[in-house]
């Protein structure tokens, strides 16, 4: 899954996972896991992560590598945030290739930038799940401040934060359009209207995976 910050891969990701019964592989988790639990890999990635830039292609490609090695993986994965740079994705068709796979559909959900900001900004996550994704005005929760799924309280990303909100936006965009380029180019790339509600999101995504284009 391809698509700005804010964009809903995370939200849609989850749904897609459940419903295709494949393992949803989010980089920005497994980052987020990593610097938690000061590991060698978060050490590396913290500053990158803190000030809303890229982690360097290498260490990344390293994080993902050894994801999509686990058993779980052997029958594909959703990727929610991976690749977001040209050499991360030529990385990922060589990793796949590897073992025998290949990227069977790059989904690029679109949204319009002043939505972005409102979306991220907005953006309210479990504590304990980071894949419980709320927002305070389009998903609200049922108790302010308390996850529907498993009543751990919520909260907001660091990077949540109006100035890394606009860096992330700044330095993450221009690669992004590179991958969809690069997806576009070999004949994978389905786009779909990301400023819809979830549920009709969901759908084209879903009509997407089901006849990919070719
Ligand atoms: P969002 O959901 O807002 O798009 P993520 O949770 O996917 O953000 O990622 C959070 C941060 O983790 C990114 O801003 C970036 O610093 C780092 N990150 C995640 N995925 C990648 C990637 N594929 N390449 C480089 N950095 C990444
Ligand atoms: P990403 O993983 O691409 O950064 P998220 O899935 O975390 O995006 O969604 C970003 C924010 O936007 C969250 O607060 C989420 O609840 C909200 N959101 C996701 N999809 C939609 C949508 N279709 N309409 C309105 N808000 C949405």
């Amino acid at each position: 899954m391809v698509g700005a910050p804010g964009a809903g891969k995370g939200t849609q990701a989850t749904l897609l996972a459940e419903r295709l019964g494949l393992p949803h592989v989010a980089s920005g988790d497994l980052f987020r896991e990593n610097i938690k639990h000061e590991t060698p890999l978060g050490r590396r990635a913290r500053e990158y992560v803190d000030s809303g830039a890229l982690v360097p292609d290498e260490l990344t490609i390293e994080l993902i590598a050894d994801r999509l090695g686990r058993p779980d993986a052997n029958e594909g994965a959703i990727l929610d945030g991976f690749p977001r740079t040209r050499p991360q994705a030529e990385a990922l068709d060589k990793m796949l290739a590897r073992m025998g796979g290949r990227v069977a559909a790059a989904l690029y959900i679109d949204v319009d930038r002043e939505e972005l900001v409102h979306r991220l900004s907005g953006r309210w996550i479990c504590s304990v799940s980071p894949t419980h994704v709320y927002h305070e005005v389009a998903r609200p929760p049922k108790v302010a401040g308390v996850c529907d799924i498993d009543g751990a309280a919520l909260m907001q990303r660091d990077d949540d934060k109006p100035e890394t909100i606009r860096a992330r936006l700044h330095k993450q965009l221009p690669p992004m359009f590179e991958v969809v380029d690069y997806y576009s180019e070999r004949g994978v790339l389905s786009t779909i209207d990301g400023d819809r509600p979830v549920a009709e999101v969901t759908d084209q995504l879903l009509h997407a995976v089901t006849s990919p284009a070719k």
